[in-house]
C-alpha cells in the first residue's frame, strides 16, 4: 500500500518539508495535524502563489493562508526546460501527472518547489501562539496529498505558465471553437 501522505516524490518532498525534525525533536502537533488532513478537515483553494485553506477543527473553522512565492523568471525558464525534456521521454502520462523523474532534475538543479516551513509566511486566525499551529500544518499535509494526487500542481503553486501547457493535448478543443450550429446540427 502506497504511504498515506507522500506516495510520489512530489507529495512526499512537501511532506518532508512539514516533518523535518527540529534540534527539539519531533513536533508534537504533527500527529493532530496529520489526522486533520486524513479526515478531510481542511478544504484546499490552490492558485499561483498561495494556498488558502478552510480547517474545521475543535467544532471551530479556521482560515489558513501559505504564501508560496512564485519562481524568477529565470527559475521558470529553466523548470519550463526540464518539465519539456522530461515529458518527451514520458509520453502518455495522464493529465495532471509528472514524471517521478522530474523530481530529481529539479532538485539536481537547485530548483526547490517547496518552501521550508521556517521560510513559509503562513498565517492562520486560531489564537494558538505557536507557529506553525496545527492548522496551518495539517493543511501542509492536505497540501502533501493534493500534491500526489494530480503532481503537476507541485509545479503550478510555483508558477503561472503551466496550466496553460496541460493544454496542449491534440484532442482538445476549446469550448468556444466549435459552432454551435454544426456541433449540435
Ligand atoms: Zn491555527
Amino acid at each position: 500500500m502506497p504511504p498515506e501522505f507522500g506516495a510520489t516524490p512530489w507529495g512526499r518532498s512537501w511532506t518532508r518539508t512539514v516533518e523535518t525534525t527540529a534540534a527539539s525533536g519531533p513536533n508534537p502537533l504533527l500527529p493532530k495535524a496529520r489526522s486533520l488532513a486524513r479526515n478531510h478537515c481542511a478544504t484546499l483553494t490552490t492558485e499561483v502563489g498561495v494556498v488558502t485553506a478552510k480547517v474545521v477543527a475543535s467544532s471551530d473553522q479556521f482560515s489558513v493562508r501559505i504564501e508560496l512565492p512564485p519562481w524568477s523568471e529565470e527559475t521558470k525558464k529553466d523548470a519550463e526546460r526540464l518539465i519539456a525534456k522530461s515529458l518527451a521521454v514520458n509520453p502518455g502520462l495522464a493529465v495532471g501527472d509528472l514524471p517521478d523523474g522530474l523530481e530529481a532534475d529539479f532538485t539536481a538543479a537547485g530548483i526547490a518547489f517547496t518552501v521550508p516551513v521556517g521560510e513559509q509566511v503562513a498565517t492562520c486566525d486560531c489564537r494558538t501562539r505557536k507557529r506553525p499551529c496545527a492548522h496551518i500544518l495539517a493543511t501542509l499535509y492536505a497540501l502533501s496529498m493534493r500534491v500526489d494526487e494530480r503532481p503537476r500542481l507541485a509545479v503550478e503553486l510555483r508558477m503561472d505558465s503551466a496550466a496553460a501547457a496541460e493544454c496542449a493535448d491534440p484532442d482538445w478543443i476549446p469550448l468556444t471553437d466549435l459552432d454551435p450550429g454544426t456541433f449540435y446540427g
